[in-house]
């Protein structure tokens, strides 16, 4: 199993940052050991000060598939859930700054926050999925995914070119603007939208 990982895949955040927005998928992985789920608490690390919360809709990948065509590329995953990129900002921008590769700022253990699924077919339009991130029950991160810059469609057929898509694994999908600092004692929760109603599906403290 693989975490796929798109990054600046939403304007708004890709300028908060600094980053110019980009033209092609800008894609990275994290180990399947930075997993966290069922709500388990999120341990802050040593080496970092400065880690970020970026709440993000995550893919679960349905079928095996390579080159995959952008007609087909909806038949790849059937299943959405949120997730959390936890991000060391500090130490990726030194990484930035000496062109070094990012994986100990983005692939560290708990960095990849995941909650339940549900299924596409509980979603009123998986183009236009809305969902949101409170810290400490004020809203931090309002996101929907007709803001991506690039579909999930067209992540499938992008990240299929390189790497042998698997059943089982997730491709994050980017997050919105608003992301920020989290701190110990911070109570982090994800909400997503469905044809029926809002639906919690993460809480993450920090500890
Ligand atoms: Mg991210």
């Amino acid at each position: 199993m693989k975490i796929i990982c798109i990054g600046r895949n939403y304007a708004d955040h890709a300028k908060e940052l600094n980053n110019a927005v980009p033209t092609k998928p800008l894609v990275f992985m994290k180990p399947p050991s930075a997993l966290l789920v069922n709500n388990k608490p999120f341990y802050y690390p040593e080496f970092s000060k400065d880690i970020h919360y970026e709440l993000e809709v995550v893919l679960k990948i349905a079928r095996n598939g390579r080159h995959v065509q952008p007609e087909f590329a909806h038949k790849y995953y059937n299943k959405v859930a949120l997730g959390i990129d936890f991000t060391a900002r500090d130490l990726q921008q030194k990484c930035k700054e000496k062109g070094h590769p990012w994986e100990i700022a983005k692939g560290f253990d708990g960095s990849a926050v995941l909650s339940e699924f549900v299924s596409i077919k509980d979603l009123e339009d998986k183009e236009a999925i809305e969902f949101r991130l409170s810290k400490n029950g004020e809203d931090v991160q309002k996101g929907n995914t007709k803001d991506l810059i690039f579909s999930f469609d067209y992540i499938i057929t992008y990240v299929s070119q390189f790497f042998k898509l698997q059943q089982g694994d997730l491709i994050y999908t980017g997050t919105p603007a608003g992301v920020g600092p989290v701190q110990v004692g911070d109570k982090l929760e994800g909400f997503l939208t469905t044809k029926k109603e809002e639906i919690k599906m993460l809480k993450c403290n920090i500890k």
